[in-house]
């Protein structure tokens, strides 16, 4: 069992947030550290009164030095804790439905779960473990043991190959944890479509799980039935499989890793009804649209699902600019009346920014353009009220006319 090694007292004022349940320290709000607390750490958090607010893991190494996982006075973080966090996420996930037609989403969100640093997946008979944060990775052994006993996995595997490891002071870490390990292809399903997923290698944990919602609500029979579609950002084809499911007549797949494409390639094959037309670009996907501009092309649905433009405060003033010049491309790509779900997963950019983004992109390119619907993460990655981090994937499903 984990025994408090220290007190860490907060600065006047800097209480209300833990008051709040936001279950973030920074070093900044710390007053005073009592006790010689190592790395990982649990340690309790006190007020200036010296009044109990939480108890939390500490790392001296991050801007957060404390993340808190209980706010009950003299809660012990033992094994019996762990287990009613890890179960509690669990049963959030079975009263959302997704079995037996999707096999594959996500059973712990971190924070959002009150599990802070911990990401796991499931993937069919296997998880998929991410560990984000010193406190988790000193805990890693016991978590796997708990994980193992509580879901009877055939594997469990490590994907700890994330920068936020390096704010923590840790390095990459991944390979299999315990049992046996899945396939270099491993079948999944996602209402009822087949995907092929490369756990040790695939990107995140292996799927874009969060995005499934959209690829079902963009993937319905009256967006994409009969309709030319270029999905850039394409990665293994999921919003590729949806629309050809829908019976697309043409879909053009763009993005920069070769290996991603020729998946998404043998995804549209394994689902096996009648064949869209397909093809598949290895390539920048702003050059691809000036390619398509310059040729006059025209498409009925556009999907922009780029990769996090914003990784801190510096970088969101240009990736805006980014954001702006991809959607003022795609806009001007699509026919009267065209279908736009475009997104961002930067979670430094808020739904109202991405908003305005867009505005200045529909303005400039001279298209009268609606939001049908606002579009978020998947029901199994879900926002903790006090903790609004946790929300970061954004979109708009849009229509567009020229002016
Ligand atoms: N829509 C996908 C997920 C996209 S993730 C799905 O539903 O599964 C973002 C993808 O963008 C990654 O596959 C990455 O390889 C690709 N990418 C990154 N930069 C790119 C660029 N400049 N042009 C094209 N693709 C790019």
């Amino acid at each position: 069992m984990d025994i408090p090694t220290a007190t860490l007292t907060l600065k006047k004022g800097r209480h209300k947030p833990v008051l709040n349940r936001h279950p973030w320290v920074f070093s900044g709000a710390i007053q005073a550290v009592e006790g010689e607390p190592s790395p990982g750490d649990l340690v309790n958090i006190t007020d200036q009164g010296h009044n109990f607010l939480a108890r939390a893991y500490y790392n001296p190494h991050s801007q957060i030095q404390a993340r808190i996982l209980s706010w009950a006075a003299g809660e012990a973080v033992d094994d019996a804790f762990w287990r009613r966090r890890i179960e509690r996420a669990i049963n959030g996930r079975v009263t959302l439905a997704l079995q037996p037609h999707t096999t594959a989403y996500r059973l712990i969100n971190a924070e959002a779960d009150g599990l802070p640093g911990l990401v796991v997946d499931q993937y069919g008979d296997y998880l998929v473990m991410q560990c984000l944060t010193l406190g988790i990775d000193r805990r890693k052994a016991q978590l796997v043991t708990l994980l193992a006993d509580i879901c009877q996995p055939r594997g469990i595997i490590e994907r700890s190959d994330v920068d936020v490891r390096r704010k923590e002071g840790l390095t990459s870490s991944d390979g299999l944890l315990w049992g046996e390990a899945p396939p270099a292809e491993y079948l999944i399903q996602e209402n009822g479509l087949i995907f092929g997923v490369d756990l040790a290698q695939g990107h995140k944990t292996g799927f874009y799980l969060d995005q499934r919602d959209n690829r079902a609500l963009v993937g319905q029979p009256h967006i994409v039935a009969g309709q030319t579609v270029l999905n850039l950002f394409a990665y293994t084809g999921g919003f590729a499989v949806y629309a050809a499911a829908a019976q697309a007549s043409r879909i053009v797949n763009v993005d920069t890793s070769a290996d991603a494409l020729a998946q998404a390639e043998r995804n549209i094959d394994r689902n096996g009804w009648q064949r869209p037309q397909d093809e598949y670009l290895a390539g920048d996907a702003f050059e691809v649209l000036r390619y398509y501009r310059d040729e006059g092309s025209r498409f009925d649905v556009i999907v922009l699902d780029p990769p996090k433009f914003a990784h801190s405060r510096r970088d969101i003033d240009q990736a805006c600019r980014g954001y702006k010049d991809l959607n003022w491309l795609a806009l001007r790509l699509l026919r009267p009346g065209g279908w736009l779900a475009t997104f961002s997963c930067s979670g430094l950019i808020s739904a109202d920014l991405f908003q305005k983004v867009l505005f200045g992109a529909a303005v400039d390119a001279g298209r009268h353009t609606q939001i049908i619907r606002p579009l978020g993460q998947a029901a199994d990655h879900p926002i903790a009220l006090t903790f609004p981090e946790s929300a970061y994937l954004k979109g708009f499903l849009c229509r567009t006319w020229p002016w």
